[in-house]
């Protein structure tokens, strides 16, 4: 029996990006303008034109009436973060330093929420003068927090984050659902509620986050149904009107072969039926979701230069100054649990035809610094270019910068 020939999987098409004469172009800039400017390789650049060119899709997929969040954890670089605080409704911050470069960035606290797990006393005093909304993830906080509100004299607003009694299905990271350190389980929430109540703090909604990474509308619809209904059901615990209902977000983008971008349009439809039963089941409350990945995540990338090229035993090795210190998602070992390519690319030849399967290496003395393996890219010489795509979220921040104590990237906004 013969098998017919099966076609590999390919990475979908980065629509974003262009080139010109064989040059990949940032914003309209040739790459090797970008790299001059930078002063260095490697780098990291966000595309301004591919920022906005997300966020108008979004707009047009979504509702008017929800609420678009940037999720800062994504990525917290200073200018990118004023850049986003000016076109999306509301910044989500998870850290003291996160708060301070979401204010820098001219966000308006009024429609910031800061959540996280362990949240220090310093931090939420930051928030509760910062008048931004606290996502409450433990009894504990709730106390400390009445305390601390009562003590300075500013008032804390508040809302719970509720650890849901389901998981959002497929996704490349689960936040909810089962044992989990975030948020407060569905069943205790009622509790909570009494006692945010007697505390006497403001309580402004709920916050809901059942996973990140889903590349699939069905479940992510699945997800912001069940959230909506959960949260539905504990209003009537609530000590005062729901006003904010952050849905949470999960969009994912696509990084590896065979995976296809997801489809924004059942998931606009889905929240624009949600829009309509709040409007009669929850009066005064807006729908929120916060993204992180699916609003930065395809719009940078990370850049570095071939810097010598071997051959071992017949398979070509292309050594880089980059690698795993700068982005560990691209070299497999943030979260993945099998290995896989992210979309490499030699970005002054992209009209050059593919060649035999070469492995991209870092500078590091280890066998994990692997940033493309046995990947068919044009035909590579010291000098070139390498780009990674989809590196515009948990890169730079997400990466162990001293291992190896090599130089740190420049990240530049184009
Ligand atoms: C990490 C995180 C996000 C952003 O996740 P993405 O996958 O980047 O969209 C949003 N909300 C919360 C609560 C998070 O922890």
């Amino acid at each position: 029996m013969t098998e017919s020939p099966r076609k590999l999987p390919e990475h979908a098409p980065l629509s974003l990006f262009s080139s010109a004469y064989g040059e990949l172009q940032i914003n309209g800039i040739p790459l090797s303008r970008v790299v001059a400017r930078a002063g260095q390789t490697p780098l990291y650049a966000y595309d301004r034109s591919a920022l906005d060119a997300r966020i108008a899709e979004l707009r047009a997929a979504l509702p008017r009436a929800v609420k678009l969040h940037y999720a800062m954890k994504a990525n917290p670089m200073p200018a990118l973060v004023a850049y986003m605080a000016a076109r999306v409704d509301g910044l989500d911050v998870a850290s003291g330093r996160e708060l301070k470069v979401a204010l820098d960035a001219g966000a308006d606290p009024h429609e910031m929420s800061f959540a996280g797990p362990g949240k220090s006393e310093a931090e939420l005093i930051q928030a509760i003068a910062a008048g931004v909304l606290l996502n409450v993830e433990s009894f504990r906080e709730a106390r400390l927090l009445a305390d601390l509100s009562a003590r300075h004299g500013w008032p804390a607003r508040v809302a719970v984050r509720i650890n849901p009694d389901f998981e959002l299905k497929s996704s490349g990271m689960k936040m909810g659902g089962g044992p989990k350190q975030f948020g407060v389980d569905a069943e205790q929430v009622p509790e909570l509620l009494r006692e945010i109540g007697r505390l006497g703090l403001a309580f402004e909604g709920f916050h809901l986050y059942a996973g990140s990474q889903n590349l699939k509308a069905e479940s992510i619809c699945e997800a912001q149904l069940k959230s909506y209904d959960l949260a539905l059901r504990l209003a009537a615990d609530a000590p005062a009107p729901v006003r904010t209902l952050n849905l949470g977000g999960g969009f994912g983008i696509p990084y590896f072969p065979g995976e296809q971008p997801l489809d924004l349009a059942p998931v606009g439809d889905n929240l624009s039926h949600l829009v309509e039963r709040a409007a009669r089941e929850l009066p005064e409350a807006g729908l929120v979701v916060e993204l992180g990945r699916y609003l930065v995540g395809e719009a940078g990338i990370y850049i570095c230069r071939v810097v010598d090229r071997k051959v071992s035993r017949g398979h070509t090795y292309l050594v880089v100054d980059g690698g795993l210190h700068h982005h560990l998602a691209a070299s497999g070992n943030f979260g993945q649990v099998i290995r896989k390519n992210y979309p490499v690319a030699i970005g002054n030849r992209m009209n050059a035809p593919a060649g035999e399967p070469v492995s991209v290496v870092g500078p590091l003395c280890t066998p994990l610094d692997l940033l493309a393996d046995r990947m068919s890219l044009p035909d590579a010489q010291p000098g070139d270019l390498v780009v990674v795509f989809q590196s515009g979220a948990y890169g730079f921040t997400a990466s162990p910068q001293g291992f190896l104590s090599h130089p740190e990237p420049v990240e530049l906004l184009v």
